[in-house]
């Protein structure tokens, strides 16, 4: 398993991290909830696991929403801009992906929350789509 290290920064610069983990998924996801969090057709998340963060500046700065009847969802986002920054649970990372320094050497894998979809959402294009996580 090659571990792979993706870097990147909040809007405003004051969050800049390095994650390096392996890639588990690299999904668009077009539930409302992602929806909400991201204010557009859907979140680009890119989950590595296990994978550890360096925050290189701004820890400080990190805000954290819990949506609280959610298991798990959460957002995290910088308190000086608002822009959302990678979120950890335990030994998972999840990046928003359009908070990357860089092209990643990997590439979206799949649609999820598809029929939760907003009408004008951008189409599926090439890559599958779940209507909601993917089974098995
Ligand atoms: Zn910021
Ligand atoms: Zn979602």
């Amino acid at each position: 398993m090659t571990d792979t290290t993706l870097s990147g920064r909040c809007l405003c610069g004051t969050v800049d991290y390095a994650v390096t983990g392996n890639v588990l998924r690299f999904l668009h996801c077009h539930c409302e909830r992602c929806r909400r969090a991201s204010g557009t057709g859907h979140a680009s998340n890119i989950i590595l696991k296990p994978a550890g963060i360096e925050w290189r500046s701004g820890e400080g700065s990190i805000k954290r929403y819990k949506v609280p009847e959610a298991d798990r969802f959460a957002t995290a986002f910088c308190t000086d801009c608002g822009g959302p920054v990678p979120r950890v649970h335990d030994d998972m990372v999840v990046v928003p992906a359009g908070t990357l320094d860089s092209t990643p050497d990997v590439a979206p894998e799949a649609r999820i929350f598809w029929d939760s979809r907003a009408s004008w959402s951008c189409e599926a294009g090439s890559l599958p789509a779940y209507s909601e996580y993917p089974t098995a």
